[in-house]
């Protein structure tokens, strides 16, 4: 994985993806949908990230179906990332990513993403798992040759998981999607993917919301004269890391892609990473074995 330009990040596939994208966890009901796409679209994020757990494929395809049209684009000009769920993982896999390709409305998902390395219903410890996760990217791979995935990847994977999956796919994931701010730097998972070629995603770059009232985040954004949501995600994507900020706020959506026309100093950069100090917002795949 390589940046081509200051705004996308070149897949192992071949094809650019934009570093900037919008997360859509939480955001549901046809006119919230709605209201943050059309937001989103008109402050040029050309991403969203949608999931099959999120409930709201069917709303983003709807929404991105009028538009599109609405903003002089075409289903060409966005990406569009989705995941499987927990309880389709193993043998329902194909049935799950076909699932999301109807809701989504779409002939193609740009990216689909195994989105937990566990199986819903199974303890941790089941030694089902593995297999699950395989016959999953299994199924993945085929419709990556149909033409359907465009590009496939995982989510919340562990570095055991990344080597586990590399030993046995024959199609490599394209990317990592994990939790990633300055309170969690993932400097392992970091090393996995470079030495694989996977590009490696941020979600809750945010916190969750929670870090734009850290102290440090707040006299970074005062000295630089920007906001501390811009500070959280200029610092991700100044390290070529794309991000996924969720607003239902069209205010803060365009707030937030506010992040190609500014520079932290290597002297705010290092002062934010050493935030780190493994905090987790989101799940913890850790135990999944
Ligand atoms: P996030 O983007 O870190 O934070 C979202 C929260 O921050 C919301 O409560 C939002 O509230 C608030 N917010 C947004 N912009 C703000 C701003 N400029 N100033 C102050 N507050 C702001 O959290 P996230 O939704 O957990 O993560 C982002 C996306 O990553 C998700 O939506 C999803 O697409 C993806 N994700 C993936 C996984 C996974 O397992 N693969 C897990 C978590 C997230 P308002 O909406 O009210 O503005």
């Amino acid at each position: 994985m390589s940046s081509s330009s200051s705004h996308s990040v070149l897949l192992n596939t071949g094809v650019q993806m934009p570093l900037l994208g919008l997360g859509t966890y939480k955001l549901v009901g046809p006119e919230d949908v709605y209201q943050a796409v059309d937001a989103a679209l008109v402050a040029g994020y050309r991403a969203f990230d949608s999931a099959a757990v999120y409930r709201n494929e069917a709303d983003l395809g709807r929404a991105l179906n009028e538009l599109l049209p609405k903003h002089g684009l075409t289903r060409e000009d966005v990406f569009i990332t989705s995941k499987l769920g927990p309880k389709d993982q193993g043998e329902r896999a194909m049935e799950g990513a076909l699932r999301s390709l109807s809701q989504l409305d779409l002939d193609y998902i740009d990216l689909y993403l195994i989105h937990w390395p566990g199986t819903q219903g199974l303890v941790v410890v089941d030694q089902r798992n593995p297999g699950n996760r395989s016959q999953s990217w299994a199924a993945l791979e085929e419709l990556h040759a149909q033409g359907k995935l465009k590009a496939i990847g995982v989510s919340n994977y562990t570095p055991a998981h990344m080597r586990e999956l590399m030993q046995s796919c024959k199609i490599p994931p394209a990317l990592l999607q994990v939790e990633f701010h300055p309170r969690l730097c993932q400097t392992e998972l970091r090393r996995v993917c470079e030495e694989y070629g996977v590009c490696f995603q941020a979600y809750s770059s945010l916190g969750k919301g929670e870090l734009v009232t850290d102290p440090v985040v707040m006299e970074v954004a005062k000295n630089c004269e920007r906001t501390p949501a811009q500070v959280l995600l200029r610092w991700a994507v100044q390290q070529g890391v794309p991000v996924l900020p969720k607003s239902s706020n069209p205010d803060r959506v365009k707030d937030n892609s506010r992040l190609f026309d500014f520079t932290l100093s290597d002297t705010d950069m290092d002062r934010l990473s050493a935030l780190d100090c493994e905090h987790k917002y989101c799940w913890d795949p850790s135990e999944v074995v």
